[in-house]
């Protein structure tokens, strides 16, 4: 799952060694064309690719991906319902298909912070 071009070239050159780069890019591009694959942006300079699993019913998942370790989540639930009959409604659109991106910090980076700054309030204390 979210595998960047560069990590799938890697595991097909275990199998198939005389494919290039290039050719791994124009598959990718060629599935995510043909609605086989999603192509996916987690701003972090690399695009990632997984399978659409949009056929067994409903809509995409969502991502959350952590600012601390950049680690990425995904939620199952769609929880949209109230929003896509908001837009059905009110605007006459029909949703098919989302992508969602959540921004935050894991349970991990979380404690990490609070502990950081418990740190930094201390020496604050200690430099007084
Ligand atoms: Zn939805
Ligand atoms: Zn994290
Ligand atoms: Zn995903």
């Amino acid at each position: 799952r979210h595998m960047s071009a560069e990590e799938v070239f890697e595991m097909v050159k275990k199998t198939a060694p005389d494919i290039g780069l290039a050719t791994v890019y124009r598959t990718l591009d060629l599935f995510t064309q043909m609605d086989l694959l999603k192509k996916l942006d987690f701003d972090d300079g690399c695009s990632r690719y997984e399978l659409n699993d949009r056929d067994n019913e409903g809509h995409f998942h969502h991502h959350l991906i952590c600012l601390g370790c950049g680690k990425v989540w995904e939620c199952e639930d769609d929880l949209l319902e109230t929003l896509e009959t908001i837009l059905e409604k009110r605007l006459h659109f029909h949703t098919v298909d989302h992508q969602l991106k959540v921004y935050g910090y894991c349970e991990a980076c979380q404690k990490k912070r609070e502990e950081e700054a418990a740190k930094e309030a201390e020496a604050a204390k200690e430099a007084e």
